[in-house]
């Protein structure tokens, strides 16, 4: 989370943060980080973004873009799989699922397409 918000005023990459709130050192705007943060559009808080940078969702149906091997397993799951409801979690492997013939599994999200 060390992303800081380009300033809403003059669009200043240099924003840094001071306590709650962020603060522009180019025009002096200042403003509240936690209103900031209310406006992402991931209810978790969690950012997974796919292949692409698509914004994924709890629920969301993605592709997998690469064949995966599953650990532990012989098992791979082909590119062009379909993968339904998925479920956004935190780590590496960002993205809980469950595979049709395989089961339950994690998944990168630099692995998937939105579907
Ligand atoms: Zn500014």
């Amino acid at each position: 989370m060390n992303e800081l918000p380009n300033c809403p005023k003059c669009g200043s990459t240099y924003t840094y943060q001071d306590g709650e709130l962020y603060i522009c050192p180019e025009c002096s705007h200042e403003w509240s980080a936690q209103a900031a943060a209310a406006e992402e559009p991931v209810e978790t808080g969690l950012v997974v973004k796919d292949a692409n940078g698509n914004l994924l969702q709890d629920g969301d149906a993605v592709t997998v873009i690469k064949d995966l091997k599953v650990k532990g397993s012989s098992a791979v799951v082909k590119v062009g799989t379909k993968v339904r409801n998925i479920r956004l979690v935190e780590g590496d492997h960002n993205i809980d699922c469950r595979i049709d013939g395989i089961g339950d599994m994690k998944l990168k999200s630099e692995f998937v397409r939105k579907a």
